[in-house]
């Protein structure tokens, strides 16, 4: 046995994904795949209908995320990348893992706190049970390392939480992963109101910047994003937008934070906002130029994940078998 991490990481095709995603998920996957034997990730189309949505778009927005995926780097003969649905083992381990999850556990989640808070008519039992189908995703691979922006934190302690009582419960069966969050841009904000997360379903239009924003777009967002009335280009807890704009550029740059406060003490915020805008123009023109190339071939996106399923398929059934064989869940094996 080899001692790369198995990875596991899953992204939602709801809406059409931001620069926080990029830089706090997508870019660690594409590292990843390297590093991890094997890297996967999910497509994950079953948690994004726990809150409202449209049949059709749905389809829609999984070929648009599986194109920003394999624009940004990640390929399929180094990684595994599918869809969640089409392994049916994630929701059959999610109703197992379910005898062993606590309601109380559920009950704390920020996410649903937030996220229900927000819904305009159901509330669904889907939303309330997302964190037990996130379990189930990293679960069913024994995965080791689950690359993940800051948000998820909670969800990956409950995921811990719950392999180690399943362990306690029925013996030695499931890996207890660990969480793995970037150093620099694990929290990007939303540029418009800092003081919360940039997210697909939540966040202001202004102040979400898309992965497939044009030039244009990007540029306005960046030049808007609201500051301060000071114009020191520093970090500090008063100062949620500088800082974010000071993460962002950072990252877009490959360098340390320190380094873009060196640089632009004394420069103002218009230089410093411009500079910003000129990195991240740099970090996803490329990506939405490859991703005009790949949307268009729907069959070979299709291709893709159904390949990547396979291979998924492939390591998630007998971990089930395992799971269900401890839990006396049908013939013994
Ligand atoms: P929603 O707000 O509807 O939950 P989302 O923007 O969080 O959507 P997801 O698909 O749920 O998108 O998240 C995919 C990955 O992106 C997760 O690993 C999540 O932690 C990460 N992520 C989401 N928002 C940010 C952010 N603002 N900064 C850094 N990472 C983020
Ligand atoms: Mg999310």
């Amino acid at each position: 046995m080899s001692d790369a991490p198995i990875i596991f990481s899953g992204i939602q095709p709801t809406g059409r994904k931001h620069l926080g995603n990029f830089i706090g998920a997508i870019r660690q996957y594409v590292e990843g795949q390297d590093r991890g034997d094997p890297a996967i990730f999910c497509i994950v189309d079953l948690h994004a209908i726990s809150v409202a949505y449209d049949p059709a778009e749905l389809r829609e927005r999984t070929y648009d995320t599986t194109a920003i995926l394999l624009a940004a780097g990640l390929d399929p003969a180094r990684c595994i990348l599918f869809r969640q649905s089409d392994v049916r083992e994630h929701t059959e381990l999610t109703w197992m893992l379910s005898s062993v999850t606590s309601h109380g556990d559920l009950n704390r989640m920020h996410q649903f706190k937030d996220k229900s808070a927000k819904q305009q008519e159901l509330v669904s039992a889907a939303l309330f049970y997302y964190p037990v189908l996130m379990a189930a995703d990293v679960l069913a691979y024994r995965a080791t390392e689950v690359p993940v922006g800051d948000d998820q934190r909670q969800h990956v302690e409950l995921m811990r939480e719950i392999a180690r009582r399943f362990n306690e419960r029925f013996g030695e069966t499931l890996v207890v992963p660990e969480l793995r969050i970037p150093e620099v841009g694990a929290r990007i904000m939303d540029l418009q109101e800092p003081e919360r997360k940039m997210s697909t379903t939540g966040g202001t239009p202004s102040g979400t910047l898309l992965v497939l924003d044009d030039e244009k777009a990007i540029r306005k967002k960046l030049g808007g994003a609201v500051t301060d009335s000071g114009r020191e280009v520093v970090r500090s807890p008063e100062k949620p937008g500088v800082t974010n704009l000071i993460d962002i550029l950072a990252v877009a740059r490959g360098i340390d934070q320190e380094q873009v406060e060196r640089e632009f003490d004394g420069a103002g915020y218009g230089d410093f906002k411009g500079a910003v805008a000129e990195a991240v123009v740099g970090l996803l023109a490329p990506v939405r130029e490859r991703y005009e190339q790949l949307r268009p071939d729907e069959a070979a996106l299709e291709q893709a994940l159904a390949a990547g399923a396979e291979k998924a398929r492939a390591l998630a059934a007998p971990v089930l078998a395992d799971v269900r064989d401890r839990m006396g869940i049908g013939p013994a094996a």
